[in-house]
């Protein structure tokens, strides 16, 4: 029988690579998105297909899809510092009222519940490098509280569904993920990076550059969520690439890679509660889904510098 899939935010950077993915796999796909985040760009290819469709939507707002579901992929949500800063309510409802709405879908059609959870939740993590059994330190009224304790909440309900509802979940911890199809204006670092290096400007560095990241190509984060879908584990599980860099270390990199010699480096305030460290422990991934990342740092922004230089420069 041939399978169903809600997957929200599906015209966003993870949602597009995801709806791919689950056609892929010989899924039919129903995308939902509001658009606030999320760009037609990154879905056009897909409306030929009679596998696919879309509806543009709110799931703060009540949720209905006629027919049959599978699985639910719950992964709208403003996602990049700048985004729930200028949205914070945005954030904040679809984290909860979102959740809420998609969870009565998901028990009303006995399909698996998965959400888009975040290293976020472990805030400026005091433990290193983050295990899942470690609760966080997070700031609930600092400027990034809106998203991390959405996605907190978030955990909180999906579990309650599955404990008194008997609802099947999944929940995966994203880390840091690039590639293809990140938003040129999104604030994230990589995207600042790669544009300021093409115009031959300044890569804004926040603080001294000394706190660290660990990026994970979005195929191998894609090749873990569909493994995690597939096994039967209703409790949290990072999905990250462990290879930790300091911000200083990364900008280099990518002046390197781009070559601009017009290009350097600037120093710009550290933004407040920004994580100092973030390095996921994948040791529960890799025995349970038997799943590590392939795609080194240096693979993976080859595979993603062509989007970046057509984006900036138009090429
Ligand atoms: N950062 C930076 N310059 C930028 C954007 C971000 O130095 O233009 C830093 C930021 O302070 C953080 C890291 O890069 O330490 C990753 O930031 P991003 O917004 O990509 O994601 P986060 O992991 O903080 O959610």
């Amino acid at each position: 029988m041939k399978k169903r899939v809600l997957i929200t935010g599906a015209a966003g950077f993870l949602g597009s690579h995801l709806c791919e993915r689950m056609l892929a796999e010989g899924m039919d796909v129903v995308a939902m998105d509001n658009l606030i985040t999320g760009d037609m760009r990154n879905l056009e290819h897909l409306f030929p297909l009679p596998e696919f469709q879309f509806y543009h939507h709110d799931v703060s707002r009540f949720v209905h899809v006629s027919g049959p579901l599978d699985y639910i992929l719950h992964f709208a949500s403003p996602a990049s510092p700048i985004d729930y800063l200028k949205m914070p309510i945005q954030t904040l409802k679809v984290g909860s009222l979102g959740t809420h709405n998609l969870l009565g879908l998901a028990k009303e059609k006995g399909a698996t519940f998965m959400i888009a959870s975040t290293s976020e939740v472990y805030g400026d993590p005091l433990v290193h490098p983050q295990t899942e059994d470690y609760w966080g330190n997070v700031n609930p009224i600092g400027p990034r509280g809106v998203y991390d304790e959405a996605k907190r909440f978030q955990e909180a309900i999906t579990m309650a569904y599955h404990t008194f509802h008997k609802v099947d979940i999944r929940i995966v911890r994203i880390f840091n993920t690039y590639g293809p199809r990140m938003r040129l204006e999104d604030g994230r670092v990589l995207p600042a990076f790669f544009s300021q290096a093409f115009r031959g400007e300044g890569l804004p560095v926040f603080g001294d550059g000394s706190q660290t990241r660990s990026f994970c190509y979005v195929d191998d984060l894609v090749e873990g969520i569909h493994r995690l879908l597939m096994s039967d584990y209703c409790y949290p599980v990072n999905i990250g690439n462990p290879s930790e860099i300091t911000i200083k270390t990364f900008a280099d990199e990518i002046l390197a890679l781009v070559g601009n010699p017009k290009a350097h480096i600037i120093y710009k305030e550290l933004p407040q509660d920004d994580p100092k460290q973030r390095q996921p422990d994948i040791t529960l991934a890799k025995k349970l889904l038997g799943w590590e990342p392939k795609v080194s740092r240096e693979e993976g922004l080859r595979k993603t510098i062509g989007y970046f230089r057509e984006r900036v420069l138009g090429e």
